[in-house]
């Protein structure tokens, strides 16, 4: 659908778990109090709520979280959203962790894309970043899912002064010999992530194109949202950047998010959006649950604030393990 800034909106991020098996310093505390399972839709809501989607012509879904691997349903998800009418693309994005047990029972049909959060390459660096996991089981489940034929595969990694900005360049030659994209982005001052300090886009260029040579614009789409992608002399992959602090893109933001709670943000920074799980506990009629979406992306917030002190709309509070990123 159209918003009232002329943008079509035709993704939505869905969080079905805010519980995740790390604890990444700029997402969610250390001691986060995990919410238990029964506050999390259930897979017939989170159905009701994409066929709602797909009747706004909102057709792309990511599943995230927290970590989504962490749902024992999270294969039934995947399969019962890629099969409702009207539904073009279902991806994943994950910490790669739990990848090979799932993709047990996941084939790339019905997977049309996966997004592996890998913010180091270094085995303390990691450890300090999740507090938890150990690199090489993301690195394992990486492998497994191009083992298992997966295409569009992609790296996100979160870079963060003094943290991982060391190991840009050994990132970035994941896509040496490898057919995937590695995507740079810069942390937003939300929740935890408010405490570090983003490496801006620019910054990063400069260092890839020293190290590797000249980073040459890609053409086409190559997913669903913001992400700009470039090719580097002789690397199989991509690289990409998501730059919203530096290279600001809400005049052609795309997307909606739906939280593990239920609520429909309207926009990542703003609490802007309608509360539908209430509303399917009270059994509205789809006709209804279409309307109450469809009136919530029409009042859209025309872009973030992270940039200036002042806003009219309610900034977000909650930390992203609560968003879905
Ligand atoms: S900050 Fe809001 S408007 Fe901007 S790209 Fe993100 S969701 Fe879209």
């Amino acid at each position: 659908m159209i918003d009232q800034f002329g943008r079509l909106i035709d993704y939505a991020r869905i969080s079905v778990t805010n519980s995740c098996n790390l604890r990444c310093v700029y997402c969610m505390a250390e001691k986060n109090e995990l919410t238990s399972e029964k506050l999390h839709l259930s897979v017939e809501h989170i159905i009701q709520i994409c066929t709602a989607f797909a009747s706004l012509d909102i057709r792309k879904i990511k599943i995230t979280g927290g970590e989504p691997l962490m749902r024992k349903d999270i294969a039934d998800i995947v399969r019962s959203v890629k099969n409702i009418d009207g539904i073009k693309k279902v991806t994943l994005t994950t910490n790669g962790i739990l990848l090979p047990q799932v993709l047990e029972d996941l084939s790339s049909r019905e997977l049309d894309g996966i997004n592996i959060s890998l913010d180091s390459l270094d085995a303390n660096s990691y450890k300090a970043i999740t507090r938890r996991g150990s690199v090489n089981d993301s690195l394992s489940g990486l492998n497994f899912a191009l083992n298992r034929g997966f295409s569009n595969i992609k790296i996100n990694c979160v870079v963060i002064e003094g943290l991982n900005d060391q190991e840009i360049e050994n990132i970035a030659a994941l896509a040496f010999d490898k057919n995937i994209a590695v995507r740079f982005i810069e942390i937003m001052p939300m929740g935890f992530a408010k405490q570090h300090k983003l490496v801006p886009q620019d910054q990063i260029v400069m260092r890839l194109e020293k190290h590797f040579g000249q980073l040459v614009p890609c053409s086409g789409n190559f997913g669903n949202g913001p992400a700009v992608y470039y090719k580097l002399p002789d690397f199989c992959g991509k690289i990409g950047f998501i730059s919203a602090v530096s290279h600001k893109f809400c005049t052609s933001c795309n997307r909606v998010r739906l939280t593990a709670a239920g609520h429909l943000k309207t926009c990542l920074h703003f609490r802007n959006g309608v509360d539908l799980r209430t509303l399917l506990e009270n059994k509205v009629s789809q006709a209804e649950l279409i309307c109450h979406i469809e009136n919530a992306i029409l009042q859209k917030p025309v872009g973030h604030a992270f940039c200036s002190s002042f806003s009219e709309y309610e900034e977000e509070f909650a930390d992203m393990s609560h968003i879905g990123g």
